[in-house]
């Protein structure tokens, strides 16, 4: 006997610091895919032109991986700048991603009792820094056809006086691209920063980034992931440089890897292979489109995006179903009540593609 009080376990520390809000949640599911048809994550279903490959080879054998990358990233900014004609006077951060953006854009911006105002069903990760950051989650529902409900958010914003507001321009998961106009209304009437996140940009082809200079509150969020660079995780945050500035304040030293800094460099030495991808996805997303439209059962949402929304009679029997079929799409059902029955499915290679709407036809009759 040592007299000693038993020592206490990992779990009792755990549950004693540890913030309960953490401890309530499920880590990030990412769905293992060896082996699948993989139209779950919206990555672009192409590899890269031999020619840019190569050209990707000979640039990351020479990175110093013994140095710390450049921690301003100059030379990944330039060509960030150059491939989408960002000029030198706007503000420009890079990041591990537009994920990281959103948290960092939250933290800055988490004062106490500050505020996000958020249409719902949205990109979830929104949510998810709000609660990282102890920030204020207000959303907004979408309309049923999944547009902005103007006047309920213009009424959230007034009540709330949110420090910050995301849109997802096109939305993710219901791939609709919002009114312009109602965009527009939220940036006049919010009192701070609006993230109009355009990760779908090239699908879409609209964008708010001409606009930066007549809004003073407008930062516009990108990212090379869904235009064939998802695992180089690089995003790029665009602003009046007042509000780079601070963001850069809360930014990790050397959050852009050194091989990313250098391949996004030979990736971007030319756009145009990017431009055609995002083309044939474009195409392939319309064919793919009129095909769901085809089978019973099944409601299609319009889309601006590399993925194509529907509504089946039973998402977790047709998700089930096409999983066995090695076809892994990411099911929504249960995740918001307007989202009751829906899948969400990533536009693949034509073949891959193929596949999927044999399995449909199958699944959902
Ligand atoms: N914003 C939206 C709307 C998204 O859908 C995604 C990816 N699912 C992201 C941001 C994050 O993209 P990444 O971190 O790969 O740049």
């Amino acid at each position: 006997m040592t007299g000693r009080a038993p020592a206490a376990s990992a779990a009792d520390i755990v549950a004693t610091v540890v913030r309960p809000e953490i401890r309530a949640l499920s880590a990030y599911a990412v769905a293992k895919a060896e082996g699948m048809v993989k139209l779950d994550a919206m990555e672009n279903p192409y590899a890269l032109p031999a020619a840019v490959r190569e050209r990707l080879d000979a640039t990351l054998a020479r990175v110093p991986v013994n140095r710390y990358p450049d921690g301003a990233a100059d030379a990944a900014k330039d060509a960030i700048r150059r491939a989408f004609s960002i000029s030198d006077d706007i503000g420009l951060l890079l990041a591990n991603g537009s994920d990281e953006l959103i948290q960092i854009i939250t933290s800055a911006l988490a004062r106490p009792g500050a505020a996000m105002v958020v249409p719902e069903p949205s990109f979830v990760m929104y949510r998810m820094n709000a609660l990282y950051a102890g920030m204020r989650f207000v959303g907004v529902p979408l309309t049923p056809d999944f547009n902005l409900d103007r006047s309920a958010m213009l009424a959230a914003i007034e009540r709330e006086r949110p420090a910050l507001v995301y849109v997802a321009y096109p939305n993710n998961p219901t791939g609709n691209l919002f009114a312009a106009s109602d965009v527009e209304a939220l940036l006049e009437a919010s009192p701070g920063l609006v993230v109009v996140d355009e990760a779908y940009h090239a699908f879409a082809q609209k964008s708010f980034l001409p606009r930066i200079r007549e809004h003073a509150n407008l930062l516009v969020l990108r990212t090379v992931s869904k235009i064939g660079m998802a695992g180089i995780r690089l995003g790029y945050a665009v602003a009046a440089p007042e509000w780079i500035a601070e963001l850069n304040k809360v930014r990790q030293p050397y959050n852009v890897n050194a091989l990313t800094q250098a391949g996004a460099q030979a990736l971007l030495a030319d756009t145009s292979w990017i431009d055609e991808q995002a083309a044939a996805i474009r195409s392939d997303r319309t064919r793919l489109e009129q095909e769901l439209e085809r089978l019973p059962g099944t409601t299609v949402f319009p889309t601006q995006t590399n993925f194509v929304l529907v509504r089946v009679r039973d998402a977790n029997a047709v998700f089930d179903g096409l999983r066995e079929r090695r076809i892994l799409v990411k099911n929504l059902h249960g995740w918001h009540p307007l989202l009751a029955n829906c899948l969400r499915i990533t536009v693949g290679t034509a073949n891959e593609n193929d596949s999927l709407l044999a399995a449909m036809s199958v699944l959902n009759r």
